[in-house]
Formats: structure tokens, C-alpha cells, sequence
């Protein structure tokens, strides 16, 4: 007897989101949990150039974007991030999806001055993957914890929005990393901060649980890489997220048939975006 297994196909109903990958494999940290195959070598030099951008830019100019996602492995190491970040700081809000590693004081002063010359606004998207210090470096590396509170910090007191992203590796209950994640940032003096928690769906492991409605990044975007067009950042790269070579003529219907997907469908919502 034949066993027939179909795939959710999942239609984009707006493009409001570019993500654009940065670079596939440069990172100047190594986490634990981190999604990314580096096939033991992180510092790939791997940037996608300025044309690309510019002409992704040109084709989606009949879209609405509501925001440009500036992501990687590290988007911050690409060398030419401060002309890229005023390039699509022309066409909307830009996101910025960093490890937080390079914003200092003096970073941080720079893009707020790059984001006063113009009308749209700069948003920071940070992650950690629990409230407590220790076992959230256990996941990620040694200071990222620190790293990620003092960004914060000092991103709010130059009045810029974050968004932390939690991935909820732990399986906490979402009640307690709100509480403890409030508690920290009012001790830390930390304002203008959105939580986001990825993976927190408390019956993950019951196979018969369906999420009442469906809501993912592919829905809502596509993912510009150096290689082509993809469904999300989760499959770029991936054959199974292929939908193009550029934004002249890309798919936006997605077979949802990875392993990915299948833990994307059950997370309550778009797992990527700040709004
Ligand atoms: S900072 Fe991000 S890209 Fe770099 S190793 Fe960690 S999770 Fe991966
Ligand atoms: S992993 Fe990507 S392609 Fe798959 S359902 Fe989620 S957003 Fe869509």
C-alpha cells in the first residue's frame, strides 16, 4: 500500500518584508544552538554586493515593504553595512538582526545619527534564549548574555526600538520569560524593548496538535541571498526554499515540506519579523 504524504502549500498573501542575507556564513561568534552550517569554517568571506541589492531594490519597487531585515550569520561584519543600511534606509524601516557584538557606544551614536538623516526608522532585533545569565551563554557563547543587556541598554537610551527574540529552547512557560524579562528591564532601565518568543508552543510534542491558524515569514516575504531568491531565512540556501534567481520572477507559493516548516507551523507566529 502506497503511503501518499502532501506538503502545506503556504501562498504569500503581502510582500511587507526583505530580508536580506548579508552573508551566509561570516560570523565573528560561535553559538552552541546556532542554525547555521559553517562546515567548520565561519569567516567565509561571502557578502552580497551592493548591486544586488540595489537591483532587488529596483524590482520590488511596486511592493509595499513595511521593512527591510539586514541579516546573516552577522550582518554587522559585511564591509559595506553602513552604505547598505542608508541604501534601504531610503525605501523604508530597516531592521538590523544582530548578535549585538558590535554595538558599542560609539556604534550606536553613529546609527542614530545615520538614522536622523532620514524619515524611516532603524529597529534592532537581538536574541537570547533565556533570562538567566548562565544558562542562556550555556546555549550561546560566554558574554553573550552581557552583550545582548548592554546593547539594549544603550540602544534605549538613544531611543531606538528593539525587539528581543527568545527561542525558547528550554520550553519555559511564556508567562515566566515575560515576567522575568520585565523585571530585568525595568532593574536594567531598559525602555522601547518588544519580547518575542519563538518555539513556545507547549504542545510541540503532541503530534495531534494543530494550531488554530497559520501565520509564517513565507506568508509575509522573501529572503535575497547571494545565490537567488528563498522562502525564509530558515531555508535559505535550501533547494526545498528555492523561489527564484532574483525578483523579476520568483515563486510565491512555497511547498512546506522541511523540517523546518514543520516546526515553523506550530510556533504561533511569523518567527522573524518585528511587527
Ligand atoms: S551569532 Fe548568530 S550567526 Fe553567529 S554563531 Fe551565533 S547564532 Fe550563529
Ligand atoms: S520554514 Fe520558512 S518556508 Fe517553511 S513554513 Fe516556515 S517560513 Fe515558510
Amino acid at each position: 500500500m502506497s503511503n501518499i504524504c502532501t506538503a502545506p502549500i503556504y501562498k504569500m498573501n503581502s510582500f511587507e518584508n526583505l530580508f536580506i542575507e548579508m552573508t551566509a556564513k561570516h560570523c565573528n561568534q560561535k553559538c552552541k544552538c546556532c542554525y547555521i552550517d559553517f562546515n567548520g569554517n565561519k569567516n567565509n568571506k561571502d557578502f552580497i554586493s551592493i548591486d544586488s541589492i540595489k537591483e532587488s531594490l529596483e524590482d520590488t519597487k511596486d511592493k509595499n515593504l513595511q521593512c527591510i531585515y539586514l541579516c546573516g550569520a552577522e550582518p554587522m561584519t559585511h564591509p559595506d553595512f553602513n552604505q547598505i543600511l542608508r541604501l534601504c534606509l531610503k525605501r523604508c524601516n530597516v531592521c538590523i538582526m544582530t548578535n549585538g557584538s558590535f554595538l558599542n557606544e560609539k556604534k550606536i551614536r553613529f546609527l542614530s545619527k545615520v538614522e536622523s538623516e532620514g524619515e524611516n526608522q532603524i529597529i534592532f532585533g537581538l536574541s537570547l534564549v533565556h533570562y538567566n545569565e548562565s544558562e542562556n551563554d550555556k546555549m550561546k557563547y560566554r558574554g553573550n548574555y552581557r552583550q545582548n543587556i548592554f546593547a539594549l541598554k544603550t540602544l534605549s537610551r538613544y531611543n531606538f526600538n528593539s525587539v528581543l527574540f527568545v527561542q525558547n529552547y528550554y520550553k519555559l512557560s511564556e508567562a515566566e520569560i515575560l515576567q522575568k524579562f520585565c523585571e530585568i528591564f525595568e532593574e536594567q532601565e531598559i525602555y522601547n524593548v518588544d519580547v518575542k518568543i519563538n518555539c513556545s508552543y507547549p504542545d510541540y510534542d503532541d503530534e495531534n496538535y494543530t494550531k488554530p491558524s497559520i501565520s509564517t515569514d513565507c506568508m509575509y516575504g522573501r529572503i535575497l541571498t547571494q545565490n537567488g531568491v528563498y522562502s525564509c531565512p530558515l531555508l535559505s540556501g535550501d533547494y526545498r526554499g528555492r523561489c527564484g534567481s532574483n525578483f523579476q520572477n520568483f515563486s510565491e507559493v512555497v511547498s512546506a515540506e522541511s523540517e523546518f516548516c514543520a516546526t515553523c507551523s506550530k510556533n504561533n507566529n511569523t518567527m522573524f519579523t518585528v511587527v
